[in-house]
């Protein structure tokens, strides 16, 4: 892992913000830049130099992840101030922190820290530096996210046999988690949806005691996480026989879906391709129940940028690797979304996540 690179790239980003100094407390941020993966730490980059502070709980793994970063264990204390300390004593005039993971009241703590002096002027709120790096994804990070959507993908494949009406939801999310634990899952990326029947209607259907029906979709949506990256997919399949406009809906949303994944490449915006998908809803008047942005990035967490959302104008870069997931929920009668993990790539895209989006019925 190159933290080398990630650290000297954040300290060109936020020098490029006028700071010359970084305080890091957001766990995912953390880990990117130095490796660390315990709960309690903030990491400060200043001087050319990069500084751990964690409590004595992570002594050992500190100093096994943190490689190449100095570790400092604060004990009596919380780590927050021992780092304000050190930034006091490094002489930085601007220490850059992320505004949209800082509270005003942690900020109003680092405060108090700090001489009266430079109180106002030392900390220096910035749009997120760190989590903007992190959207382009380096190749050690590429061959973790390719490696949980592969699990992923043989899970789905997997739950092909085993889906059969009558089952609880519960039954197939646990099933679907237990062989995602045997098959080293470290976690699940989000809590699995598994939403059948009419509740298929519901975009975020987490799994619940409901029977899969005779007759009706059952969608899943879930992600796997593998060595701290994430993977996320949904399929939807159909149990029985199928309505035609159940077919039809199907179709749509597939031809949306693919029609969103073919424009990916380098240069086109977040907001062009959530419109390729949705202008193919529009033709059959079913965007109106599609109700949320086509993709998000994934990596270290679940939901990260670029949204891919209406009107959305950031470009896409080689190596950002996004979901693109368009779904039709009409209430009261049913629901369905198709999604890929997407990796741009320089000369377009690669889509992670090659399980079967055609048609199935079982
Ligand atoms: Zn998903
Ligand atoms: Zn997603």
């Amino acid at each position: 892992m190159n933290f080398r690179a990630r650290k000297a790239a954040a300290t060109r980003a936020v020098r490029a913000l006028g700071a010359d100094g970084l305080l890091v407390t957001h766990p995912a941020d953390v880990r990117y830049l130095c490796g660390f993966t315990g709960s309690n730490a903030a990491l400060v980059l200043a001087g050319g130099k990069s500084v751990l502070f964690t409590d004595g709980r992570y002594t050992l793994q500190a100093k096994n992840e943190a490689l190449g970063t100095r570790v400092t264990i604060v004990s009596n204390r919380p780590v927050l101030p021992a780092a304000c300390e050190w930034i006091v004593q490094t002489g930085i005039k601007r220490c850059g922190f992320d505004a949209a993971v800082t509270t005003v009241a942690t900020l109003e703590s680092l405060r108090k820290e700090v001489p009266a002096r430079i109180r106002r002027s030392l900390f220096m709120a910035l749009p997120s530096p760190v989590a903007r790096l992190r959207q382009v994804k380096d190749s050690d990070e590429i061959s973790k996210i390719r490696a949980a959507a592969n699990l992923g993908c043989e899970l789905f494949d997997d739950m092909l046999e085993y889906l059969r009406p009558g089952l609880t939801e519960i039954d197939v999310a646990s099933t679907l988690e237990y062989r995602a634990r045997q098959g080293g899952a470290e976690a699940m990326s989000f809590d699995t949806i598994v939403a059948s029947g009419e509740r298929s209607a519901l975009p975020h259907g987490h799994a619940s005691m409901a029977k899969l029906p005779r007759r009706g979709f059952v969608t899943l949506d879930f992600g796997v996480v593998l060595d701290g990256y994430m993977s996320d997919m949904t399929r939807t399949v159909h149990l029985g026989k199928a309505q035609a406009s159940e077919r039809d809906v199907y179709d749509a949303v597939l031809e949306a879906q693919e029609a969103a994944v073919a424009i990916v490449a380098p240069g086109v915006t977040a907001g062009e391709v959530d419109e390729a998908a949705r202008s193919v809803l529009r033709r059959t008047g079913l965007d109106r129940w599609f109700t949320h942005s086509t993709g998000h990035g994934v990596g270290l967490e679940i939901h990260e940028g670029p949204r891919l959302g209406a009107k959305q104008t950031q470009q896409l870069e080689p190596g950002m690797v996004v979901t693109v997931e368009p779904g039709v929920y009409m209430p009261g009668q049913f629901g369905l979304r198709i999604e890929d993990m997407v990796l741009v790539t320089s000369g377009g895209h690669e889509i992670l996540t090659p399980s079967v989006k055609a048609w199935i019925e079982l």
